[in-house]
Formats: structure tokens, sequence, C-alpha cells
């Protein structure tokens, strides 16, 4: 899985001349807000909503069968992150392309910011991208999300208001062969506090195995929304992980937003 072949660039289809712009013109922007005026204490951001890839990109190499799993996006999230936008009346971000281009939750020196590989899967547009491709995805995709959300950000902390910042992802149930034994995950940072509420929310429901700081854990060197948008600031935060087969049809969405809504707002009553 790991052996990679060495194809000449020029016959690399999913390679793209950065002198030229990444997005055509009748393509989505980076990103989208939704319900910018919300006016929910909280701030909702999905960044991997999307398997979306910049035609210029092609395939990055890829199979569509892989460009469908996870390793593409998260299976669900931006149904429920619409939803949950709806029901608390906040804002969202969501950006509009695949982590697999540039993951937008990761900090821009992690190794995982333009994966080589994904799980077992290797990326072929994204080995031994040139400083100037690699550049070219930072601003185009990854620098005005990142901005777009500070400003709000800072916005609001002006205006004196402390918003919570909360991230929705989903996983696999299976990784690598393992299977994950939880329904879902709440990953948080310095903001234990408001961490340990929503888990007690969560496990209230009284049907689910939820994990506290499973199945990943948040760290500056791995992640970006829970440290830098929330952590420095010292705004309370935290991803929301729920497993893709619970949310991979509408009635799980609506099934899952009901739930999150509930938890979410109790948790609001006690943080916001
Ligand atoms: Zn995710």
């Amino acid at each position: 899985m790991t052996s990679s072949k060495v194809i000449p660039r020029t016959e690399n289809r999913w390679r793209h001349d950065p002198g030229q712009p990444l997005l055509a013109i009748d393509e989505p922007p980076p990103y989208a807000a939704i319900n910018p005026d919300g006016i929910s204490p909280y701030l909702l951001l999905c960044e991997h909503a999307s398997n979306r890839i910049p035609r210029a990109l092609g395939d990055l190499g890829l199979p569509a069968a892989e460009r469908l799993r996870h390793i593409a996006w998260d299976i669900g999230v931006s149904a429920l992150s619409q939803y949950l936008s709806r029901t608390l009346d906040a804002p969202l971000f969501m950006t509009n392309y695949s982590r697999l281009v540039i993951d937008c939750n990761r900090p821009l020196d992690a190794p995982s910011a333009i994966p080589d590989i994904s799980e077992a899967t290797e990326i072929p547009g994204n080995i031994d991208l040139s400083a100037p491709e690699r550049e070219q995805r930072i601003k185009t995709l990854f620098t005005p999300y990142a901005n777009a959300i500070a400003r709000r950000l800072d916005l609001l902390q002006s205006q004196g208001k402390r918003p919570i910042v909360i991230g929705i992802h989903s996983f696999t149930p299976v990784y690598l062969g393992r299977q994950r034994p939880w329904h879902a995950g709440i990953l948080y940072g310095a903001a234990a506090g408001f961490g340990q509420t929503l888990i007690r929310e969560l496990r209230g429901e009284g049907d689910l195995t939820i994990g506290d700081n499973e199945p990943y854990t948040i760290h500056p060197d791995e992640d970006y929304t829970v440290p830098v948008h929330a952590d420095a600031r010292g705004l309370d935060g935290a991803l929301i992980e729920v497993r893709h087969d619970l949310i991979d049809t509408l009635a799980g969405v609506d099934a899952w937003g009901d739930r999150l809504t509930r938890c979410l707002l109790a948790a609001s009553k006690e943080h916001g």
C-alpha cells in the first residue's frame, strides 16, 4: 500500500500549474457562511463537510470509491451542521472542498494538513508538492476560511459576547480494521468544564456510549479549530464527533440533530 509509482509530473492529470487559479469561476467559493447573523451563543464550524476537489486537481489520482470514503470528508456532517444551525439559530461556517486538498482543521505545518496518505490510502496528487502548489492551496482554501471565522469571533467578542465554538465531525465505525465502541465523542482542550457538561448531557440521553476525548484527542500540533478559535481566545469550545453510520440518512440526521440540539441548549444554559 505504501509503494508509490514515480510518474513524470507532466503526465499527472491531477497536478496543476499554480500560476493559474486553483478554482474556476464557476466552482463554489472556499467556504459557505450559513445563517451568519444567527443569535445563538454557538458558532458552528464544519471543516470536513465536502468531498469536492477543485477541477484543476482532477481526482487527486484517487479512484471514485476512495473519494466517497471517510478519508475525503466526514460523512453526514454537512446536513447535521445545517440542521443545528437552524434549530439553534447559530451561524455556521462550512468548507466546500475536501480535506484531502487541504485540511482546515490542521495546523499548516502538520503533515496531515495536505496528506500524502490517509488511513492506508496514498494520495498521489499530494505527493512531492512544490512550495508554490502548497502555498496556493493555503491561500485559496485555508486562509479565507480561517480568517472569516477569526473576524466573526473578533466582532462577537468586541460586542462583549462569549461565543462557544463547536466543530461538527463524524468518524468511521471501523478504523484500520478496529471497531470503535462509541456512538459519539466530545473532544476538548482547555475548556474541560464545557466539554464535561456536554458529555454529561449526552450520557443523560440514556442510550449512548459517549467518548471523553475519544476517538481522538485535541492537540495543538494536530488540531486547529479548538486550539486557535477557542482555547487561544479563552472561549469555551469542543468538537462533536458522531459515528458516521448514524447520520448517513436524513432520518439519522433528524434524530441526532434533535439530540444534539437538546444537549447543546442545556450546556449553553450553564456556559453561555
Ligand atoms: Zn472531521
